[in-house]
């Protein structure tokens, strides 16, 4: 296939270097000086989206997306797909989709899950909205870069999957992180916290795949000083977008309201900017409950 991808930065770059790695033929953009191993570069975005079956976006926000789609939609071939795998608010995606219907194109908004680690090894999970006929498009890429692709429904369904995965995500983390800390006041051992949590109803991703204490559990950002991994402040994006779609919706999210809020101080009043999301368990450890 010819595929354009615009915005190969930590995610982007592996992504499209596994589509060019399985002999497709990859024309890339990205605002920033950048060189993608197989990936032949555009002098823009309109460039890299002539020709091509498949337009690939994998951009910071909404926004962005949005301006982006100005400069790609005119450039696309009829019947063409635009795959947005970003995570961006449900309206900038259902907006860009109803673009691409109005031009003859189809679209699949389509985010990801796994992170740096899944984008390089082509084991990311994809969770995408849109008809059957754009997700069909699409699929054959998703095998490639992930290992799992969910059609979720129409267009939006896809950024609607990730949010609220995202917000049982940043919920669970900070559960887990003040039970680690309420468990060392305690004076219980946080080896013997993590044999029983995660054999017990208290189990979950955070506490079982990326437990946020060092040393325990399988190797996880803890055990690298908190480096990211998934950024506190990305979690802190994806919290914002959950409260912006439950606010639209008027859907009661006491839990992902309180998750955002904590995660605003620690990334903007704290230092969390740059720490991985699972730095709240020092965080946790240093505060008590007069701070609050
Ligand atoms: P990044 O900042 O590393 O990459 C974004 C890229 O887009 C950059 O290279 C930037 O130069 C480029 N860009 C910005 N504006 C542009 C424009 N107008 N035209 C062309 N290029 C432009 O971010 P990332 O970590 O790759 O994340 C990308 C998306 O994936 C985000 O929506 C993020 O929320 C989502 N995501 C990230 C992770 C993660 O672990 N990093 C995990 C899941 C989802």
């Amino acid at each position: 296939m010819k595929i354009g991808f615009i915005g190969l930065g930590n995610m982007g770059g592996p992504m499209a270097a596994n589509l060019a790695k399985e002999g497709h033929e990859v024309m890339g953009f990205d605002m920033a000086d950048v060189q993608i191993d197989g990936v032949q570069m555009a002098g823009s975005g309109a460039e890299a989206a002539t020709g091509a079956d498949v337009v690939i976006t994998m951009l910071p926000n909404g926004q962005i997306l949005r301006s982006v789609a100005e400069d790609l939609v005119p450039a696309m071939t009829k019947g063409a797909t635009l795959v947005d795998c970003s995570t961006v608010d449900v309206d900038s995606a259902r907006a860009v989709a109803q673009q691409c219907a109005d031009a003859g194109l189809q679209f699949v908004d389509a985010p990801v899950s796994g992170g740096i680690g899944g984008a390089a090894a082509g084991t990311l999970t994809f969770m995408a909205g849109g008809s059957q006929g754009a997700f069909e498009a699409a699929k054959p890429l998703f095998d490639i870069m992930g290992q799992k692709a969910v059609h979720c429904g129409d267009a939006g369904a896809g950024q609607a999957a990730k949010i609220c995965n995202n917000m049982i995500l940043g919920i669970t983390m900070i559960g887990t992180c003040e039970a680690f800390a309420l468990a060392d006041k305690l004076g219980l051992d946080r080896q013997k916290m993590f044999d029983v949590v995660s054999t017990s109803s208290g189990y979950s991703w955070s506490m079982n795949a990326y437990c946020p204490a060092p040393g325990v559990g399988p190797q996880s950002p803890a055990d690298n000083d908190y480096k990211p991994g998934f950024a506190s402040e990305l979690m802190l994006k994806d919290l914002r977008l959950s409260q912006q779609a439950a606010d639209s919706v008027d859907a009661d999210t006491p839990m992902g309201a309180l998750a955002q809020a904590l995660y605003a101080v620690f990334v903007e009043d704290e230092d969390g900017q740059g720490k991985d999301f699972s730095a709240m368990l020092p965080r946790f450890e240093k505060s008590s409950r007069h701070d609050r």
